[in-house]
């Protein structure tokens, strides 16, 4: 946890929130499709026994992990409250607004039960692709985006018409895919360990080594591909960390998971451009000294607020990604409105309202331009937001 605290304050991270309904009855898992037609009772007994024996090997500072994992989980990834609610039994929120992204990862988290809760918990494999990325992923060399490079085309194209959009200095600017499956490179599990629990190599090898069993026993983990280890997006400023991390350059990551989401409810033609965009506008934050990165709610709505709106001005602009405005409008509506319920308080990242508001603004302001292959420069748009931004909130 050493360096993460200075850290936190400056990431941009978009997070997703699903909601804490258990379904009533879940789907046939991978698990017991595989098993049909075998005697599943001895199946059942050797799993057991197997998973009894993966416990024992536990070291007795696992419960430090578990808990760790467990308070950051609540703390600050509510898209795995679901899970840390589940496993420690605590009850479901208000909070049951069904939006088809939610409905979508909760299907997808069907088939988890207690065990397969537990060792995700215990490894903190939850959070290790995300943390691994945000701190060893600083070189642009062989990256890809999707589990299979379905989306590899789509960001790098939008990433470097962002660059081409914008007026900001790009020079040195990265961006990163996250992947889950980074969880059977020994290596990588091994070095961020080392890093951020302080392991010995030893130590370290022990838990990668529990790690890529854990994947092996379960298919729900879906051999590292499983959506909910990578469900977000991040942008971070250059960030001087020292030690085996060094230098982190200005980035952005984009995690397989919440793009195979919103492909999978139908927005695979917007989403991974809009939420790139809306990262995007985070660097244009960072660069001019704009991003407040105290924490405060009012700062981290602005901070959002201003994201959105540049992310709409980029993606109808004539010269930008020229997308139909009401095809950006309606993956907004799904995208928006994961605002209310993710956070304790509800202006944390503004409201859907707000943040709807700020983005149909950025699109007014491309729309009504009297030169419509005039692009503003950054300086200029944030000046117009500024002077907009008590209108927007004031609703
Ligand atoms: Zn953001």
């Amino acid at each position: 946890m050493k360096h993460l605290k200075p850290l936190t304050t400056v990431i941009a991270t978009l997070l997703i929130i699903i909601t804490s309904c258990k379904k009533d009855s879940a789907p046939l898992s991978n698990a017991d499709s595989k098993l049909a037609g075998k005697p599943q009772t001895e199946m059942a007994l050797n799993k057991q026994a197997r998973l009894r024996k993966l416990r024992s090997t536990l070291p007795a500072t696992y419960r430090e992990r578990l808990q760790k994992s467990v308070d950051k989980l609540l703390l600050t990834h509510p898209q795995y409250r679901n899970v840390a609610r589940q496993a420690l039994a605590i009850e479901p929120t208000e909070c049951s607004d069904a939006t088809p992204i939610r409905q979508w990862l909760n299907v997808e988290l069907t088939d988890w039960d207690d065990d397969v809760i537990f060792f995700a918990l215990v490894t903190g494999i939850l959070d290790i692709p995300f943390l691994h990325t945000l701190y060893f992923e600083n070189s642009p060399a062989n990256q890809y985006f999707g589990v299979n490079g379905e989306y590899t085309h789509t960001i790098e194209k939008t990433f470097k018409d962002l660059k081409r959009f914008s007026n900001i200095q790009t020079n040195g600017m990265i961006i990163v895919g996250m992947h889950g499956k980074m969880l059977l490179d020994r290596e990588k599990v091994i070095q961020f360990d080392r890093f951020y629990y302080g392991d010995s190599q030893e130590d370290a090898a022990f838990w990668a080594d529990l790690i890529t069993s854990l994947v092996n026993e379960f298919p729900q983990y879906r051999n590292g591909d499983h959506p909910i280890f990578t469900f977000n997006a991040f942008a971070v400023p250059r960030t001087e960390v020292g030690g085996p991390v060094g230098t982190i350059p200005n980035k952005i990551a984009m995690g397989d998971g919440i793009m195979d989401g919103y492909a999978r409810i139908g927005f695979g033609d917007v989403a991974p451009q809009a939420i790139l965009a809306h990262e995007f506008a985070h660097q244009v934050q960072f660069q001019l000294g704009l991003y407040d990165g105290e924490g405060s709610p009012e700062g981290t709505r602005s901070n959002e607020l201003l994201a959105d709106a540049y992310s709409a001005y980029y993606l109808s602009h004539a010269r930008g990604a020229s997308m139909q405005w009401k095809r950006v409008q309606q993956f907004l509506q799904v995208f928006l409105n994961i605002g209310d319920c993710s956070f304790d308080s509800s202006n944390h990242h503004g409201t859907p309202a707000e943040r709807m508001a700020a983005a149909k603004w950025g699109y007014s302001i491309a729309n009504n331009a009297q030169k419509q292959g005039h692009i503003l420069t950054s300086q200029q748009f944030v000046a117009l937001f500024n002077k907009q931004l008590p209108v927007l909130v004031a609703r």
